[in-house]
């Protein structure tokens, strides 16, 4: 699809087939375990594992918005682990260094234990001030989480890809919380934009799925490979739904974006709130490199209440905030995330997911769940 076309454009129409006289628009799920199939084992659909077609409508949807207008490929994964490891474990072997945040998402700890494991030395650093710029040496691969979940850090994308590449490292960079219509690792100069599209992607709250964009066909070829062995495939019914939330990708996330810097605003003039984190505020720590690199910056608001209890009411005291894990979705969470152990968070930290509410009801339910919380 053409690189001038606007988000929104791109988004209802990616990856649908060419019009097809008495077709549906977006064709329904393929459900299928094997193809029928005589003569040599050729052709795009042989066995359920490896191929399906409601995938690959998805894989180009994805690949359009990710990489508009350049060939890029995309493998959709069962989860956002599954595309996370697909990478990792098909790219190292023993005797390999691989770079990661020490900040970013919460089972990082446990692809690290496996990595070590299989005999692949882990290097870690957090992603404020690029400070895994200073571990690329000999390293094979660079894992890069930003905006960092959920401390909302940002690095240069720009700045590592230079060094890892000069250091002859590859680049992945999990675009989960930016999503490709906040931000585009591929342009950026990696190797690999990978995602949990369980969060903002689909933004439904109901479906667990992930994906590997890659430009380079050889890249591609051994995550394809490695989804194949391992079997991490997501269902048609959760590709084709995953496809159909994708039209409206833009609309959510600019309403959850928008919403988002509203809400930080709002936060920012309340006394009983401190530690106020969000990439798109003029003011915060991440803002002036997430303003070179993001075109949205993103639903996630964080911020530090008095204490545990203080935290546990307010979360209680929301009419129209579920508190729950995960992010992205229509529906604003929130959750006390010291509740899962493993981050490095003060027990009264918020993460805050703004979902597609009228921003006045939110503003104005979370103004007053502070007020009876801090009494
Ligand atoms: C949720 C999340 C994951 C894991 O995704 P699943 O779909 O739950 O497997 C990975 N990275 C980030 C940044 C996430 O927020």
């Amino acid at each position: 699809m053409s690189t001038t076309m606007g988000d929104g454009t791109r988004a209802v129409r990616a990856g649908l087939p060419e019009p097809e006289q008495y077709e549906p628009t977006l064709p329904g799920p393929v459900f299928a375990a094997h193809f029928h199939l005589s003569g040599e084992p050729v052709g795009p659909y042989t066995y359920g594992r490896d191929t399906n077609p409601t995938w690959t409508r998805l894989e180009r949807a994805i690949s359009e918005l990710e990489a508009p207008g350049e060939t890029a490929e995309t493998t959709v994964f069962a989860s956002g682990m599954a595309a996370i490891t697909a990478v990792l474990l098909s790219q190292t072997r023993t005797g390999d260094a691989v770079v990661l945040p020490d900040d970013g998402y919460q089972a990082l700890p446990l692809v690290r234990e496996q990595l070590e494991a299989y005999g692949v030395e882990v290097r870690t650093a957090p992603t404020a001030g690029d400070a895994q710029l200073a571990l690329l040496e000999g390293a094979k691969l660079l894992w890069i989480e930003t905006p960092s979940n959920p401390g909302l850090d940002v690095c240069d994308v720009r700045r590592l890809v230079e060094a890892a590449h000069g250091a002859g490292a590859l680049v992945a960079v999990d675009n989960t919380l930016a999503t490709p219509i906040g931000q585009r690792p591929l342009e950026l100069g990696a190797d690999f934009s990978v995602a949990s599209d369980t969060k903002g992607m689909t933004g439904h709250g109901d479906i667990l799925l992930g994906h590997v964009t890659c430009r380079d066909p050889g890249l591609t070829a051994a995550v394809r490979r490695w989804r194949k062995v391992v079997g991490a495939i997501p269902g048609p019914m959760e590709a084709w739904l995953a496809h159909r939330s994708l039209s409206t990708l833009q609309l959510r996330i600019d309403r959850q974006c928008t919403t988002a810097l509203t809400l930080a605003e709002a936060l920012g003039k309340r006394a009983e709130v401190s530690g106020l984190r969000y990439p798109g505020l003029p003011d915060d720590p991440s803002y002036p490199k997430a303003v070179r690199q993001m075109r949205r910056f993103g639903s996630v608001v964080s911020f530090v209440l008095a204490d545990r209890e203080t935290a546990e009411r307010f979360l209680a005291g929301l009419r129209l905030v579920d508190d729950a894990t995960s992010f992205g979705g229509v529906r604003s969470t929130a959750e006390r995330r010291a509740r899962w152990g493993g981050d490095a968070v003060p027990e009264g930290f918020i993460r805050f997911s703004v979902g597609a509410e009228d921003p006045e009801d939110l503003l104005a339910d979370v103004e007053r769940a502070l007020d009876e919380a801090s009494r």
